[in-house]
């Protein structure tokens, strides 16, 4: 299948993931953690356009706007348009205080670049803002598992900042996310 996006209409850029893979790994190499804040506001800065760009995919094939889709609609018009949009698939499930974005191929991890935390900030703050228009209330997320870990895949946590700020406490307890969450 073609893809439908037509970047400059939907104020997108194509980038390529060795620059984008390359951008967070100098970043990381020269800034340390530092670099997290910046990737992750930029981001967030593009949640409106990647929101707006899934409205126009949904409505250009005759489906409804993304916040009136039901769930298992939504989840699989999602991994296409992240799929068609080169970010890569998602699985959209939920643990008992969050909501949970799977990808096994997500485009800003890379197992040949490996870190010792989850790397994926740019599109922590991106998926938060998303799912934040998409629910209608400003959301955080926290990324937990990532193919640039060596793990099968990249786990987001999209939540309240106050549950993912709970998550996160007891994460540096010692505390697995699973449990946190509960
Ligand atoms: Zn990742």
């Amino acid at each position: 299948m073609t893809s439908s996006i037509d970047l400059p209409a939907n104020a997108l850029v194509a980038l390529t993931r060795e620059s984008l893979i390359a951008l967070r790994t100098a970043l990381f190499r020269d800034v340390g953690v530092g670099a997290v804040a910046p990737l992750q506001e930029a981001g967030y800065a593009g949640g409106q356009a990647m929101y707006d760009a899934f409205g126009r995919w949904l409505a250009s094939r005759g489906l409804a706007s993304p916040d009136a889709l039901a769930a298992a609609e939504f989840s699989l018009r999602a991994t296409e348009f992240f799929r068609e949009t080169g970010w890569g698939g998602i699985a959209v499930g939920a643990l008992d205080g969050v909501a949970t974005i799977d990808s096994a191929d997500w485009a800003e991890s890379d197992p040949a670049y490996p870190l010792e935390f989850p790397g994926c900030y740019y599109s922590s703050g991106m998926l938060a803002d998303f799912f934040g228009r998409l629910a209608g209330e400003p959301l955080a997320a926290m990324e937990v598992e990532c193919r640039s870990m060596g793990g099968s895949r990249c786990r987001f946590l999209v939540g309240s900042a106050d549950m993912l700020q709970h998550i996160y406490d007891e994460m540096a307890r010692g505390v697995a996310y699973e449990q946190a969450a509960s």
